[in-house]
């Protein structure tokens, strides 16, 4: 079977986003951008158990949303992750949970500030959010998750729904969604010491442009 391995990956990173508490059940989803096929991604399929799904499960769709191979019936977010890939040629994984401080912050339409180093960091800057799309409207959640991201964000907030964290991997995107819960919960707590204060924007870029290209063991 084509990316064997890469299916195996993604399966892997579905059961740990249940381990780590991002997601219950199967409300969530993954994609991978093909490696060696840049207009297409391997994504998940919907409503299947984690711990049941196997290689063959997973569909790849082109950014058109054709399905070009799999059996099963593909997430139902598939548009948000189809019209985020063709956005942002950069993205090459997503990782869409209803992760509960993210959530929470999904449910009261407010976005994070960028309130800690690793956030704006590996983000970019705080995280925004969409407006309310009504029901199973998911061409227009699609767009509306494209216009949160913006050019060179790497997460966002569904209104009412939960997050979205892209990576240029999809161990990036498992880290950016374990940060993201982590200030979400980080703004919800400092509500009781008086509230975030805010990295100033004029700090926030160079903090991203450290961590792409000094951080860790670049230097
Ligand atoms: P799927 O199982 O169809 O991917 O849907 C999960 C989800 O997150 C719905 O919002
Ligand atoms: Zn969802």
């Amino acid at each position: 079977m084509k990316y064997l391995d890469l299916r195996k990956e993604i399966i892997i990173a579905c059961r740990e986003m249940v381990e780590k508490n991002l997601v219950i059940g199967t409300w969530g989803n993954i994609s991978v951008r093909l490696p060696d096929e840049p207009t297409a991604f391997l994504i998940t399929p919907s409503g299947l158990d984690y711990f049941a799904t196997k290689t063959e499960d997973l569909v790849i769709v082109d950014l058109e949303g054709n399905i070009l191979a799999g059996h099963r019936k593909c997430s139902s977010e598939v548009q948000l992750h189809r019209l985020i890939y063709k956005n942002r040629k950069d993205i090459k994984a997503i990782l869409h949970n209803h992760s509960p401080y993210a959530s929470t912050l999904c449910a009261a339409q407010k976005p994070i500030p960028p309130l800690a180093e690793d956030l704006v960091q590996i983000v970019g800057g705080g995280v925004d959010v969409t407006p309310y799309v009504a029901g199973r409207n998911h061409l227009q959640l699609g767009k509306a998750a494209c216009r949160a991201l913006g050019p060179e964000k790497f997460a966002l907030l569904l209104a009412n729904h939960g997050p979205v964290a892209c990576g240029r991997s999809l161990q990036e995107a498992m880290v950016i969604a374990l940060i993201v819960e982590k200030a979400a919960k980080m703004y919800l707590w400092a509500q009781l010491v008086g509230g975030a204060k805010e990295i100033p924007t004029k700090d926030i870029q160079k903090e991203r442009e450290h961590f792409l290209y000094k951080y860790g063991q670049k230097e």
